[in-house]
């Protein structure tokens, strides 16, 4: 196995689609097959840090030290409840950070030279996955999630506007890949919140299936009440009901990541 981490942006500048959901229950599947995962926290709001039971006063170092360069990545991490899942936390002061390294040559490295800068397996937590829980907005955290990552996972909500964002998206990696990062690809996108009951969810599914082909996961996350509740516990829900359909369903996901990542690794 290559000692570099594979980092994965989980990405869309829509909120309340799932992109958080996913970073936690994507990272409790692969930390309990046993790779070491790091989640990065790079949304203000903290709602990754707030769901893996890391509240306010525990985030004395967070993301913003380290895109600020006070701290390393591997100083910012800390253990969660979930053996192998780390989590680098976020703070409101992320708010500022925009402003603060706008006029710095390398303001969109700022991600990528921290992760770069992670020690190798036998000098520390040596990490397989990085999964950068993004802000829902294209700003310049994004850009540097996306500028350090190998592969774009874009979380979709199954409501009717879904396809609407999908083009913003989807030019803003082309335009990391263009600019920043030549190596970047879209690992895939998944379909979340579907309601079978509601036509409407199903409808969502053939269309953006219809427009994105393979890029769609086969695994579609169910809207499920175990997986809303499970935040509030300051747990994955894949901790909090493991039998429940949304925890099943990121565990196929999961699955069918590391799927992809094989291929991927040997392109
Ligand atoms: P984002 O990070 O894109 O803003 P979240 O992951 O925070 O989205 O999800 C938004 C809200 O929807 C949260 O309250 C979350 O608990 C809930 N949610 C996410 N996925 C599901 C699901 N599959 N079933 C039910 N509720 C969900
Ligand atoms: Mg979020």
């Amino acid at each position: 196995m290559s000692d570099k981490p594979r980092v994965l942006s989980i990405a869309n500048q829509k909120g309340g689609v799932g992109k958080t959901t996913t970073a936690i229950n994507l990272g409790t599947a692969l930390a309990a097959i046993g790779e070491t995962v790091l989640i990065v926290d790079i949304d203000p709001q903290g709602n990754a840090s707030t769901g893996l039971g890391v509240d306010r006063h525990g985030r004395d170092a967070s993301t913003y030290d380290v895109l600020m360069g006070a701290l390393t990545l591997a100083e910012a991490a800390q253990e969660t409840a979930v053996p192998r899942l780390f989590l680098a936390p976020s703070t409101l002061d992320l708010l500022g950070v925009e402003l603060e390294i706008a006029g710095s040559g390398d303001k969109a490295y700022r991600l990528r030279n921290a992760v770069s800068a992670l020690p190798r397996a036998e000098h520390g937590p040596a990490f397989s996955y990085i999964l950068v829980d993004c802000p829902p907005s294209l700003n310049l955290l994004t850009i540097n999630a996306m500028a350090a990552s190998h592969a774009v996972l874009v979380p979709m909500q199954c409501e009717f506007f879904a396809l609407e964002g999908l083009s913003q998206i989807l030019s803003t990696v082309e335009r990391v890949r263009t600019g920043l990062n030549p190596d970047l690809s879209i690992q895939g996108i998944v379909l979340t919140m579907f309601d079978g009951r509601n036509k409407l969810s199903g409808q969502v599914v053939d269309d953006v299936r219809a427009h994105m082909g393979d890029k769609v996961y086969k695994t579609v996350i169910p809207r499920n009440v175990r997986i809303s509740e499970a935040p509030s516990h300051g747990k994955p829900a894949i901790l909090y009901d493991l039998k429940c359909a949304g925890s099943q369903a990121y565990l196929r996901l999961a699955s069918e990541i590391i799927q992809r990542e094989r291929t991927l690794r040997a392109a």
